[in-house]
């Protein structure tokens, strides 16, 4: 049987930037991939927010370090990622109870501040100067000059690449079928094919909703974790438009971010039909028509605009406290798992693969790491 120091299982953003931190740092890494490299969250259409703002605070530490690396990345990995820098506004019309309320965003600005997130409240004129176009009941908005957007294949193979050229394997079509810990510590993984693989030193599960399946299997761990595909739209601008910040709404699932090729993706969250069993999703009118009259009441600049596209391709993993769980499994030191990514694990990547391989070469768990344990939401074996 082969051995190698580091397995990644799963080459979508987070494993491949955890066997790039692998590699630059001298261990022995091989990543296995199941089909292709971002054949799961990772890929699909359009892009991926880059975002701080607003997220839930015990994700800020970690967040804020992914920001530092963002900037870096293409001159690091020597490829580039699509990174763009544009800022996010969050709008907020009423005064209802609770954090999507605009009387919270002084609290939520103090303690994002507190955390190192710049960001600021934008009242109604200083809206109209930065974002025409945004509908007349929108009283503030709260702006994080450093949240962007960024190309999810694209920075998938990037990390994949560069970690290649720095001595790790990349193995596509190579699905991992079980976890076995052996009595020296070490793990072997068993390939579909046949083939087993030890690793010496450490498993990094990046294998995203394959994950609950391989440690049900393995340890007989119950991850409480569900799967969730979330509809993306394309809209065509009228002419004259310009998006010129990632929008967003406080309490409606909407989130505006121009792409590439001049169209305006709409996503936010709203599911579409996901069938775990098979991985496949189907688009839902419905939502269609529940994204549409969300655009129209937050940006009636892009009412009645024209549909390209709609895709439902891509699940994502979510938990109860829509937080990740990054964390090693209770009993197995040396298998790390990252999951549970909540809609937020591609502006994470670039600091989990960092704290990962520190983790793991270490063995010590990262201080940014501490919210995402097991424990919190009730994972466990049952009785
Ligand atoms: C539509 C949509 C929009 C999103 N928008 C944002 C956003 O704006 N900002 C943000 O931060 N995040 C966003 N996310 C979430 C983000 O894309 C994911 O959290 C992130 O891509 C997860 O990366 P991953 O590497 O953990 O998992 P994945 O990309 O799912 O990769 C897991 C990989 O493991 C492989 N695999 C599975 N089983 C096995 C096995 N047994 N052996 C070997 N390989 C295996 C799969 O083929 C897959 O390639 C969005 C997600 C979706 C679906």
């Amino acid at each position: 049987m082969h051995s190698v120091e580091y397995v990644v299982v799963g080459g979508g953003v987070v494993g491949a930037a955890t066997a790039w931190n692998l590699a630059g740092r001298g261990a022995e890494v091989t990543l296995l991939e199941a089909n292709e490299l971002a054949s799961g969250a990772s890929g699909g259409p359009g892009r991926r927010g880059v975002r701080v703002g607003g997220r839930d605070l015990r994700e800020l530490p970690l967040a804020r370090r992914a920001q530092d690396l963002w900037p870096e990345l293409d001159a690091l990995l020597g490829e580039p990622t699509g990174y763009h820098c544009n800022g996010r506004l969050t709008l907020y019309d009423v005064e209802i109870a609770g954090a999507s309320g605009w009387q919270s965003l002084p609290a939520r600005v103090q303690a994002q501040r507190a955390a190192g997130v710049a960001c600021e409240i934008a009242d109604r004129d200083r809206l109209d100067e930065m974002q025409p176009g945004i509908a007349d009941d929108v009283r503030f908005g709260l702006y994080t000059p450093h949240d962007g957007t960024a190309d999810h294949p694209a920075t998938t193979r990037a990390f994949a690449a560069a970690a290649t050229g720095l001595g790790a394997t990349v193995r596509e079509h190579t699905e991992v079928a079980g976890i076995e810990p052996d009595e020296d510590g070490s793990v072997v993984l068993r390939l579909k094919t046949g083939d087993r693989l030890r690793a010496t030193r450490g498993v990094i599960l990046a294998a995203n909703r394959a994950i609950p399946r391989l440690l049900g299997d393995a340890v007989g761990l119950t991850l409480p974790l569900w799967e969730k595909a979330t509809q993306i739209t394309f809209v065509s601008p009228p002419p004259g438009f310009a998006l010129n910040h990632q929008i967003g709404h406080a309490r409606r699932s909407l989130s505006v971010k121009m792409t590439d090729e001049g169209s305006v993706m709409l996503s936010g969250g709203r599911p579409g039909g996901w069938d775990p069993a098979t991985g496949v999703g189907t688009t839902d009118p419905a939502v269609l028509r529940g994204t549409l009259a969300d655009l129209s009441a937050t940006l009636p600049a892009l009412d009645g605009a024209e549909v390209l596209a709609v895709d439902n391709s891509r699940a994502d993993t979510s938990t109860i406290d829509l937080i990740p769980v990054i964390d090693t499994v209770p009993g197995l030191d040396s298998v790390f798992v990252g999951t549970g990514w909540s809609g937020h694990g591609f502006a994470l990547a670039p600091a989990v693969g960092e704290a990962f391989a520190d983790w793991a070469l270490k063995g010590e768990r990262p201080e940014t790491l501490r919210p995402f344990t097991f424990d919190r939401i009730g994972a466990g074996r049952p009785s």
